[in-house]
């Protein structure tokens, strides 16, 4: 398999640098698409052929064919602006590759995918057939049949994945349960919602976490390799490196089984989402508070809440970040200022006592007026765009 994602690490940069080249010659006038697909005629035609490349003949053609299509997509996000100029991949950026079932054909509006022939179907069980390669064993269980074309495998940290668009149906229509919620997000609780149910984060997580400083305080004094000063890391310090990487993996994996289960679980229970804007200049002034911020998965929890309108039929609705949600008084509106340390609301004026984070997501319920308008997309940096060039 690391042999497969070399393959496809030497036609993506091949691709890249010989269209990079071509922009050299002036006279040429041909779109990036019409280039890269001369460039693999070229590959094909020629490169394939020589007997010092031979070996690129041992591996499914699929993966060049999804490696020029990768850089067709990476340089098409470029030129709209989205993305940075790509860069050359590198065995240090991880093992990557691409397989599909040349051929398949697609189903019709209605009819089901898994009678049509030319795509893979996954069975439930551990075995997965990948097209051009053979079958492989997974860890985590199967539990239903698919259908599917394309497999892009990875590497991280020492773990090879295995994703794969599947057919399915569009979740139906569901009712739910609760009109309206208002969720405040905070540190010590990852969230408190208005109904005054409280969503912590996995106690594994700390856990985890704690392991990874531990290990990296142990390892301290470790010859780290600098290559300004022509110093190599010592074979103790990769294996450190290795380790850290797997915690850090699981780390991440903890937090996003997390995020998608709370928010899915929401999604299906509140119809009507309500939710303060995160204040990110207001935060980087707090390095503390914003690093725990992006450490939680803060904004991840919204964008998940925000992409699964669709799949669930909710609505999410931002308040705007002036809104004072926790210096406002839940029953009687009054302001009051409110320290950071102070954990319960006690109304000045009407000497009402909530706890400061329900409070708070009370208010952003309640907050009908005070919702932000939607974000508009960020527009093209034409700076970037030149200097690429
Ligand atoms: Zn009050």
């Amino acid at each position: 398999m690391r042999g497969m994602a070399g393959f496809r690490r030497f036609v993506y940069n091949f691709g890249l640098e010989m269209l990079k080249a071509s922009w050299g010659f002036e006279g040429i006038k041909a779109s990036d698409s019409v280039r890269l697909n001369e460039i693999k005629k070229v590959f094909t035609n020629h490169v394939m052929t020589l007997p010092e490349y031979a070996w690129t003949r041992n591996y499914s053609s699929t993966i060049y064919q999804s490696a020029f299509q990768d850089l067709g997509e990476a340089v098409a996000r470029w030129r709209k602006g989205l993305s940075e100029f790509p860069i050359l991949a590198t065995k240090k950026k991880g093992d990557k590759f691409s397989l599909y079932k040349a051929n398949a054909v697609y189903p019709k509006k209605g009819e089901p995918a898994l009678l049509f022939t030319n795509r893979v179907v996954i069975e439930p069980g551990r075995k997965i057939n990948l097209p051009g390669y053979g079958t492989v064993r997974s860890l985590e269980l199967v539990n239903y049949y698919y259908s599917s074309q394309t497999f892009t495998v990875t590497r991280t940290a020492d773990k090879w994945f295995v994703s794969s668009n599947i057919d399915a149906n569009r979740v139906p229509p569901i009712i739910h349960k609760v009109e309206k919620v208002g969720i405040d997000l905070g540190i010590k609780t990852f969230a408190t919602l208005s109904d005054s149910s409280t969503i912590s984060a996995p106690s594994s997580l700390k856990k985890a976490k704690t392991k990874l400083s531990k290990e990296q305080w142990r390892n301290r004094n470790k010859q780290f390799g600098n290559r300004n000063k022509g110093v190599r890391a010592s074979l103790n310090a990769k294996k450190f490196f290795e380790s850290v990487a797997r915690k850090h993996l699981k780390i991440a994996n903890i937090r996003r089984d997390f995020l998608q289960k709370t928010t899915t679980l929401i999604s299906k229970k509140y119809y009507t989402i309500r939710v303060e804007d995160l204040n990110v200049s207001g935060m980087v002034a707090n390095h503390k508070l914003a690093e725990a911020i992006s450490s939680l998965g803060l904004y991840e929890f919204r964008r998940m809440l925000d992409y699964k309108q669709s799949h669930y039929g909710t609505e999410l609705e931002v308040v705007d970040r002036w809104y004072p949600s926790s210096k406002t008084c839940s029953r009687c509106g009054h302001v009051q200022n409110m320290k950071l340390s102070e954990r319960v609301f006690n109304c000045g004026a009407c000497s009402f006592s909530i706890d400061r984070d329900l409070n708070a997501a009370i208010n952003l319920e309640k907050g009908d007026n005070h919702l932000a308008k939607p974000k508009e997309k960020k527009s093209i940096k034409k700076s970037r765009k030149k200097k690429a060039s």
